[in-house]
């Protein structure tokens, strides 16, 4: 039998947080199901329920005894920054931080299928430069027949098999080829595991979602590119369900993107006082430098007698800011 911590009634079954044991009306008195345990869609929401919260339990003197417990675990989560998870049901788990973001790749397995599901979204660049050796053998033999059976019916027949043959053969390789670029390039931007995304770097998130498709992503578009940089962004992938139904996981997937928007958006851009303050950082490495040299120049000074040795002291004091 366990006792509940706010009102020190005995009893067998109890609704527990962190460490502490309740029973059933304490843990109804403050709503714990409501919170515990619980993904919430904004730091805003969190810190919301932490103070409704906190004062339910100070309007109730049963509950002051919990106050500090209640406390520390909503402070743990907002101390880690946690705002939000979601399993995407394709293989693939979304953390959401207050600042970042973690993409986590469950295993081997469900990185391939991404990656193949990844290439039905790109437009294969097709028009790289082919030297194949197989095509160039194919076209000399096109021309051979054209040298040999010159002013013969036969030829145009030769020469169109041969041309077919090199355009079919051309089109077969320059897709492999694109098809293994791409295949390279997703097996970057999918990584197994967790994949860190620092939500300063990116500019918007955009969803994208094609009923003909297994799969739906949540693009991470980074400062300066745009969406149809495809391989420049990152990348969640979610599985709307077999038919393309699961309207639960879509408007999941949707406030997602809202609440990463909206955090974009609001996240102070650092990147000008970083550069500012390396910049001071250079400006005062530079500074002692030229401080330095001024001093041996000084020491000569002194060494040759030019100057006293009073002189030196304070003109060193001077520049060595003491
Ligand atoms: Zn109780």
């Amino acid at each position: 039998m366990d006792t509940c911590k706010a009102c020190n009634t005995k009893v067998f079954f109890t609704s527990d947080f962190s460490d502490v044991c309740l029973c059933k009306n304490c843990a109804n008195q403050i709503k714990l199901s409501s919170w515990k345990d619980r993904n919430f869609a904004s730091m805003e929401e969190l810190v919301n329920t932490k103070n409704n919260i906190l004062s339910i339990i100070s309007s109730n003197p049963n509950m002051t005894k919990i106050k500090k417990s209640v406390e520390d675990y909503f402070n743990d989560y907002i101390d880690s920054g946690f705002i939000t998870s979601l399993d995407g049901k394709a293989g693939q788990k979304l953390t959401i931080f207050n600042d970042h973001c973690i993409i986590t790749t469950k295993n081997e397995i469900k990185r391939d299928e991404l990656i193949n599901r990844f290439d039905e979204y790109i437009d294969h660049d097709l028009d790289d430069e082919d030297d194949d050796d197989e095509i160039k053998a194919i076209s000399n033999i096109g021309r051979l027949g054209k040298n040999l059976l010159r002013g013969n019916i036969v030829t145009t027949g030769i020469s169109m098999v041969a041309e077919s043959m090199i355009n079919e053969k051309q089109k077969e390789r320059k897709e492999e080829k694109a098809y293994e670029l791409s295949r390279r390039k997703a097996k970057g931007l999918i990584s197994l595991g967790d994949r860190t995304l620092n939500l300063k770097d990116y500019s918007k998130v955009e969803t994208y979602y094609a009923a003909n498709k297994l799969y739906g992503y949540v693009q991470f578009i980074p400062k300066g590119k745009k969406s149809t940089d495809m391989f420049d962004c990152d990348y969640f992938f979610y599985s709307p369900g077999v038919f393309g139904h699961n309207i639960n996981i879509k408007k999941k997937i949707e406030q997602l993107k809202n609440t990463l928007n909206k955090m974009i958006s609001t996240l102070p851009s650092k990147t000008e006082d970083d550069v500012k303050e390396v910049k001071e950082e250079d400006s005062h490495k530079k500074n002692t430098n030229d401080n330095f040299i001024e001093i041996r120049k000084y020491k000569e000074l002194l060494d040759e007698g030019i100057i006293t040795e009073e002189e030196f002291n304070k003109k060193k004091k001077e520049l060595l800011n003491l």
